[in-house]
């Protein structure tokens, strides 16, 4: 990274495994190595005490012996307010554990370049809501992090794709992860990178092939013992199948057949695992992303978008050959296995290496304009001035200036994984129900206003419930959505029944949505933005920071 830029991290958060990348001198995106020399962190948080956390390798070897001191997953339950981790006393939620993973990587990140991240993108799935996105944005807080941005998984993949791409196309990205299967159809112009709709199966992945892995290798062992089939009831043997079974199943990845070793009770068997018995185990499971693929891919046409140009492969289950023959055979294109570990780290961080040259560039502009950078908007200087800017920029840095305005330009798009509706009552059935106003999988920034009316004369007020949920249709039952925040509005006297209200939902880029309810008479407003959902609460937060300062993580 050129010393006038700020360096900002790109971390892919994982379920099962995490990495951290940043851009280089050069300008390309290279993968920072954590303590152990790895390049990916298995996503597990060990508590060896209150003050001591493990993160990584080490805590994923001690995770079924002590599952009391052990967490992982967590990334599940971020936003989940049904979630608490008890350790010795203290509750910790998802966010404040995700923010161990995040100071284990960014430390280890830091001791690499030898220079102390203070800024951070984190990528999080298409499919997470604003309480999500909010959840994954304070866990880097708590971390002692800036968060500049949380960019979708998917996009990130799409970015560290598509800089070597220079044609207009429309990607299918195929993440097949640890725990999470996500497919995304997202288009890629120079101009903009778009999400056009996103599915999947977020309790799908590479840990259900594992399952079946060690089911077998608890038959066999019993078979060749003709003992009864008593291994996975204890933890210790447990824990080593898993690990093991994980192990084969990477080399099954490389290689036709493969050897495990099983201990148990003092009995010993060396169990053969081939290939094709491996595919054969779990075939069901490929299966059903075949089947999800389908189901987004009818989504995508009803949306106007029939074919996609490229498949394209990340996530480290994607590596099983299994996985691009079956697609090969399905699509009748060949997928592209690209990158699969790090291609969300690598997006993160060019996406992130964007922001620090926006930075630059807005403090550069600020000191000709003997201005504020607060107040440079660099859509609105002047054409021939950010040129200028960019041109010395360029010389500064390295490369060329075109480069630095089309990273500038390129619009990153996204759309919304959620429905957003208003309760009201529907004046033909008289009943309750949920007007949903904005519909899953629509393009951000977007408004929308639909006129409701007052249900009785003189009313004093209008309760606005604002709801989200997973459905496409317009009208629904209530019970379908989730209560996400709630506005009053306060009528002016003497209005009679079904006087007009209009209702705007507007989301923008970042997933926050606003809601406006105008009463028409008097023009009287309500306003609220549904940013903050947040499930963590303020104490907590504060609590998690400040044992966060006390807490040693490696
Ligand atoms: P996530 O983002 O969901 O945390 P990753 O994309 O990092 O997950 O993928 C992790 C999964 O990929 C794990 O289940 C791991 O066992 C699996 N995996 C990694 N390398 C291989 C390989 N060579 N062959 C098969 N599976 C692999
Ligand atoms: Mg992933």
């Amino acid at each position: 990274m050129s010393k006038e830029l700020t360096t900002i991290a790109g971390i892919d958060l994982g379920t099962t495994y995490s990495c951290v990348a940043c851009v280089d001198e050069h300008g390309k995106p290279v993968v920072l190595t954590n303590f152990e020399g790895d390049r990916t962190t298995p996503s597990v948080v060990y508590y060896e005490s209150t003050n001591n956390i493990i993160v990584g390798s080490e805590a994923k070897n001690n995770l079924k012996i002590s599952p009391e001191h052990s967490v992982e997953l967590v990334k599940r339950s971020l936003a989940d307010p049904n979630f608490l981790f008890n350790h010795e006393g203290i509750d910790y939620r998802a966010e404040e554990i995700s923010s161990f993973i995040i100071k284990k990587v960014v430390n280890d990140a830091s001791q690499k370049l030898d220079s102390e991240i203070t800024d951070v993108v984190i990528t999080c799935p298409a499919y997470f809501g604003i309480n999500e996105r909010e959840a994954t944005k304070k866990a880097g807080e708590i971390a002692g992090l800036n968060v500049r941005d949380i960019i979708n998984e998917p996009t990130a993949a799409a970015i560290s794709y598509g800089v070597e791409q220079s044609e207009d196309k429309v990607i299918l990205v195929y993440d097949l992860g640890g725990g999470t299967f996500d497919i995304t159809m997202i288009s890629v112009t120079e101009k903009e990178i778009k999400v056009i709709v996103t599915g999947g199966d977020h309790n799908l992945g590479g840990r259900n092939w594992d399952d079946k892995v060690v089911q077998y290798l608890a038959e066999k062992f019993a078979e060749e013992n003709d003992s009864e089939n008593t291994l996975l009831d204890d933890p210790e043997t447990l824990n080593a199948l898993y690990l093991e079974a994980e192990r084969a199943k990477k080399t099954l990845s490389q290689r036709e057949k493969t050897t495990i070793v099983v201990q148990h009770d003092g009995d010993k068997a060396r169990i053969e695992l081939t290939r094709e018995t491996f595919e054969s185990l779990t075939k069901d499971l490929l299966e059903r992303t075949i089947l999800l693929t389908n189901d987004m891919l009818n989504e995508a046409e009803e949306k106007g978008v029939p074919s996609f140009d490229e498949l394209i492969l990340v996530g480290g289950s994607s590596k099983m050959p299994m996985v691009e023959n079956r697609l090969q055979s399905e699509y009748k294109k060949t997928p592209k296995l690209h990158d699969p570990d790090e291609a969300v780290a690598k997006g993160a961080a060019l996406y992130a290496h964007k922001l620090s040259i926006n930075d630059e560039l807005v403090r550069r502009i600020a000191r000709t304009l003997d201005t504020t950078e607060e107040e440079v908007n660099l859509e609105e200087v002047d054409k021939d001035q950010k040129k200028e800017a960019i041109e010395e920029l360029a010389l500064v840095i390295g490369g060329k200036s075109s480069d630095i305005e089309k990273t500038i330009n390129q619009r990153i798009i996204n759309v919304t994984s959620k429905s957003f509706g208003v309760v009201a009552i529907e004046s033909t059935t008289n009943e309750e129900k949920l007007f949903n106003l904005i519909l899953k999988n629509e393009a951000v920034p977007i408004t929308f206003t639909q006129e409701f009316g007052t249900s009785e004369d003189n009313q004093e007020n209008v309760l606005l419930r604002i709801m989200s949920n997973e459905v496409k249709d317009q009208v629904l039952d209530p019970m379908n959505g989730v209560e996400i925040g709630e506005a009053t509005l306060s009528l002016p006297a003497g209005l009679p029944a079904n006087s007009p209200l209009d209702i705007t939902y507007r989301i923008n880029e970042d997933g926050t949505l606003f809601v406006e309810a105008i009463e028409r008479s008097e023009g009287r407003k309500v306003e609220t933005s549904i940013e903050t959902n947040s499930v963590i609460s303020e104490e907590e937060e504060v609590a998690a920071k400040e044992r966060s300062q006390a807490m040693t993580i490696s």
